[in-house]
């Protein structure tokens, strides 16, 4: 199956690749530009950065030398904590568009809810941060917008005043990382979720649950993971500047999970969940 021609519907009506291709910790500079050059190389066609990421001008060089038409390519990147108002909104947008050599974006979400700079007044701040995006949709710099790292209680405050519904939630979800409440909701409202962290940055690799059901399918213990993600209908995101990783996480589309070994592997231990947003310390 070809994997990275897999696309979800988002509530908008518009496409989003099933699978893409994540950029943290990728350094600005070569490893970033090669990691995204060579993951396009073998097909995918969703990128994933931030402006937090500080590598959004590799990325764009990458994008550039690619040589795909940019309508084959999905583009993502998220404001920054520092950016929660309408004006400082609209700025980082223009400066994100322009690092990354772009004149739209398919998707921009707001990266957190609720940032240190804004704890008095997150709701207010994400009113009229949101104000912003929407317009930038309307102005045609943007396809669609959504959020990351919203619990139930910061996307029901945004809909108290936002015209359009995020199309995406961007939330860590793992082997073992199931967060049922937000979860529930986010596919109520049809708003995709993301699966950021998808591999457990690393900490699945040794479970041994994670072990034996690679073994009975064949497959290794990457691919299991972002079949369990499919699965339960989230979009993961995996990251990799190894060249033989970013073509082993596109190759998990033959492998169908039974409801069992999908419980199993929601339940797994050990692996680092999510973290409060009302309490992180950015
Ligand atoms: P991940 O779960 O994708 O794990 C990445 C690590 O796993 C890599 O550093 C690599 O060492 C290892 N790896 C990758 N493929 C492998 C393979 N096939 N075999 C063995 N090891 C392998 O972690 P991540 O980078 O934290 O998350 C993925 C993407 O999600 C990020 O790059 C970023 O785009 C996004 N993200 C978003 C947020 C957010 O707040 N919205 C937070 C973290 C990450």
């Amino acid at each position: 199956m070809d994997v990275a021609n897999k696309h979800y519907e988002l509530n908008n009506g518009l496409e989003i690749p099933k699978v893409g291709f994540g950029t943290w910790r990728s350094k600005n500079g070569d490893e970033a530009y090669q990691a995204v050059l060579e993951a396009l190389r073998v097909g995918y066609r969703h990128i994933d950065t931030a402006a937090i990421y500080g590598n959004e001008e590799s990325v764009g060089r990458a994008i550039k030398d690619s040589g795909i038409p940019r309508e084959e390519l999905f583009i993502t990147t998220k404001l920054w904590n520092d950016s929660h108002s309408y004006d400082k909104a609209k700025v980082a947008l223009a400066t994100s568009l322009e690092k990354l050599g772009l004149d739209y974006l398919d998707l921009y979400l707001i990266h957190w809810p609720n940032p240190l700079e804004y704890r008095d007044s997150w709701q207010e701040a994400n009113a009229q941060t949101w104000k912003a995006m929407e317009e930038a949709v309307e102005a045609g710099l943007v396809r669609s917008i959504g959020v990351s790292n919203f619990m139930v209680r910061h996307l029901e405050e945004l809909a108290k005043t936002a015209v359009i519904t995020p199309a995406v939630n961007q939330i860590r979800l793992a082997p073992g990382v199931f967060q049922e409440e937000v979860v529930l909701y986010c596919r109520d409202k049809n708003i995709i979720l993301e699966a950021w962290s998808p591999l457990g940055q690393g900490e699945i690799f040794k479970n041994e649950t994670m072990m034996n059901l690679a073994e009975k399918y064949g497959k290794t213990v990457a691919q299991v993971a972002l079949a369990w993600s499919w699965y339960d209908g989230f979009l993961p995101l995996p990251k990799s500047v190894t060249p033989s990783r970013i073509m082993e996480n596109l190759d998990f589309g033959d492998i169908e999970l039974t409801y069992q070994d999908a419980l199993a592997i929601r339940a797994i231990d050990g692996v680092t969940k999510e973290s409060n947003p009302d309490t992180v310390d950015f």
